[in-house]
């Protein structure tokens, strides 16, 4: 039984990835935060395609949860581990710095790169026992870029590529990768107060991307043909920016 776990399954890009991952023969560990009715509804989907997969939902943000969900799994699979890794789970609060407020900043920095931290240290150790594994960092062009008003998102986003790179280092010799994907807009949730008819015109592509397109982006670096591709971070924006 091969495992891959991805955390903010349950909507948007984690939901696309899941059932790209399932596809490709994982059974994935599908985290989420709070929303069960969306988790259920995505286990349904890779269920009913003859997919596999186990709900496991924790804060990514709070490493107590992460230890005692990590502990509850292994103890439940105790000849198996989890050889790829997707860190998708993100939310956005944005502000110009000026207004910002403590919660704002802390929230989206404690999501996206601590909860890359706590989870990615843990699940790490299986990997390079069984010298073998996959991590793959949802990152973003913010995170590349800089976009005014999210001073926060951009710079988790950019601490996420600085750490993937430096992981990726590190780990190479146990053939264990990491990588950052770096998507412009795509369309989820976390796009839909944005007014798209404006943005899309900023593209190239003028249009936004597909949570499909950024799974099958996912499922490539996570396969046996991606071996060899680590520390990068991959854009995939339509051409916004490069
Ligand atoms: P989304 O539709 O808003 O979904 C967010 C997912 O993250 C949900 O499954 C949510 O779970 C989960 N989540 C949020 N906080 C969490 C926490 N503390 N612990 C565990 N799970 C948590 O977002 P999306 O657009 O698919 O974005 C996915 C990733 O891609 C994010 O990292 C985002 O920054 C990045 N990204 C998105 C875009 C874009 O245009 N959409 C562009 C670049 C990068 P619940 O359902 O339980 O709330």
């Amino acid at each position: 039984m091969k495992y891959a776990l991805v955390t903010g399954a349950s909507r948007g890009i984690g939901r696309a990835v899941s059932l790209a991952l399932a596809q490709q023969g994982y059974t994935i560990v599908m985290n989420y935060h709070s929303n069960h009715e969306a988790a259920r509804q995505v286990a349904q989907e890779i269920e009913a395609a003859g997919g596999k997969c186990e709900l496991c939902p924790f804060d990514v943000s709070n490493p107590e949860e992460v230890e005692a969900a990590v502990a509850k799994w292994t103890e439940a699979h105790p000849d198996d581990y989890i050889s790829v890794l997707v860190n998708n789970a993100g939310v956005r609060h944005d502000n110009l710095m000026i207004f910002m407020q403590n919660d704002e900043w802390h929230s989206v920095l404690n999501t996206t790169l601590n909860g890359f931290f706590y989870l990615t240290r843990r699940l790490l150790k299986d990997m390079l026992t069984h010298r073998g594994g996959r991590v793959i960092n949802m990152a973003s062009l913010s995170g590349l870029k800089g976009l005014p008003g999210q001073t926060n998102y951009s710079a988790a986003k950019a601490a996420l590529i600085g750490a993937t790179k430096a992981l990726a280092q590190e780990v190479a010799p146990r053939k264990v990768t990491v990588n950052a994907v770096a998507p412009g807009f795509v369309e989820t949730d976390m796009t839909k107060d944005l007014d798209e008819n404006q943005l899309k015109e900023t593209i190239p592509m003028k249009r936004f991307g597909k949570p499909e397109e950024v799974a099958d982006l996912v499922a490539f670096l996570a396969s046996d043909k991606a071996a060899y591709i680590t520390g990068q971070v991959i854009s995939i924006n339509g051409g916004l920016y490069t």
